[in-house]
């Protein structure tokens, strides 16, 4: 299709009318089971009841006024984040990329108001995801996000992806040059564009408590894999650990544009006004639309049955993925990666899905992503195994 909007994306020729729960429905009526959420963003899924009620009442009485005043939605969101992660501030934007990139803001000025001046670089993992910004392409070491953008921006270094000694052994000769240049590790506890991969188990915790070690800061990229998506409100929390930064956005506010940065203590004392601001951050129809993303996750039993689903579409994959042999599973939670043999492109596999109505999203490392809403019901995982094995089935009998 010809149009003004520009070529930037790989469109599919697919465009929907209205949404549904789980579901995406074209104008003709045709229903999808929508495994990929807005990738990883409509957390209740489509037309939940409490999250469109919580922003028609919202767009009633007030949209924007500006970080020129106090908004007290804002401030309420911000002890709900705080009391949930550990952490004590929380500041708010509109997107991922803009929040990792006040996340490495905010490292970088925390630094400098230690007074440890040489500490600016980020270190980042192998086959990390962090956004489209400029500085976010230097957060990411892969080609194919950085092509003809360059120059890249200083202050960006990689380490291989889980390598716990790698890592350790930077950051100690980092040290021994007495005037230390790395201020923070930032890291996805499973990346997504990266392909539902997790990191190793203990990886998190010892990365705690390496940074700390080290006197940099732990910056958790929650974009993709928080607001639930782990099974937990964010996936640390199983972790036991709290990082000094967490950037947050995709889920959080259901479908609603939003962006946040959770911080120390520490970390928020190097932030004074007029450091860093945002014209949108924060505004009441994000609040009301993340108050109610967040009165759901934390309602009675929710997230318990969300972990509970999570197992059984899991074991359902790993039967499938036994019996057929095309594909390995790896990820956590709503946030599931099939991993496919060298000869089947993941894409393929995405089309033939969507060919029996079932929407899911490629990542990287041959990987199909299921990304479906937390609401995702048994009967609709039942649905959804049942294409995914007939899918695989009929690829089998082919190759
Ligand atoms: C999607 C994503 C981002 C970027 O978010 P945008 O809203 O697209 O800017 C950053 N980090 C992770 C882990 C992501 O998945």
């Amino acid at each position: 299709m010809s149009s003004a909007v520009m070529g930037n994306y790989g469109r599919i020729d697919l465009a929907f009318d209205h949404g549904d729960g789980s579901w995406l429905v074209t104008a003709d009526g045709t229903r999808y089971l929508d495994c990929a959420a807005g990738i990883a963003v409509n957390t209740l899924g489509h037309g939940h009841p409490h999250l469109v009620e919580a922003l028609k009442a919202q767009a009633d009485k007030l949209w924007h006024v500006s970080n020129l005043y106090h908004i007290p939605e804002q401030q309420r969101l911000a002890e709900r984040l705080c009391g949930l992660s550990g952490l004590d501030k929380a500041f708010f934007c509109n997107s991922g990329a803009e929040a990792t990139e006040a996340a490495v803001k905010m490292a970088r000025r925390a630094m400098h108001d230690r007074g440890e001046t040489s500490r600016h670089t980020i270190l980042c993992s192998e086959g990390a995801f962090h956004g489209r910004t400029i500085a976010m392409l230097a957060a990411t070491d892969r080609p194919v996000f950085r092509e003809g953008f360059g120059p890249m921006p200083e202050g960006f270094g990689h380490f291989a992806f889980g390598n716990m000694n790698a890592l350790r052994d930077r950051l100690a000769a980092d040290a021994e040059t007495g005037h230390p240049e790395i201020a923070a590790v930032m890291v996805e506890s499973v990346q997504g564009e990266g392909g539902a991969k997790p990191l190793p188990e203990r990886f998190f915790a010892e990365l705690r408590e390496v940074t700390s070690e080290f006197g940099c800061l732990l910056i958790a990229d929650e974009v993709q894999i928080g607001v639930g998506r782990s099974g937990y409100i964010f996936s640390f929390e199983e972790k036991g650990i709290t990082p000094d930064i967490v950037a947050m956005a995709k889920g959080l506010a259901g479908g609603f544009p939003i962006g946040a940065v959770l911080t120390s203590e520490a970390v928020a004392a190097a932030m004074t006004p007029g450091s860093h601001g945002s014209t949108f951050g924060g505004n009441p129809l994000a609040m009301a639309a993340a108050h109610a993303v967040l009165d759901v996750l934390e309602s009675d039993g929710f997230m318990a049955d969300v972990r509970a689903r999570a197992e059984m579409l899991a074991k359902g994959v790993d039967e499938i993925s036994h019996d057929c042999k095309l594909f390995c599973r790896r990820g956590n939670g709503f946030l599931q990666g099939l991993v496919f043999n060298d000869d089947i492109p993941a894409m393929d596999v995405v089309a033939a899905l969507r060919a029996q109505h079932v929407l899911t999203v490629p990542a990287s490392e041959n990987t199909v992503r299921l990304l479906p809403p937390l609401t995702l019901s048994r009967d609709e995982i039942t649905l959804l195994l049942d294409v995914l094995k007939t899918t695989m089935d009929e690829m089998k009998a082919k190759s």
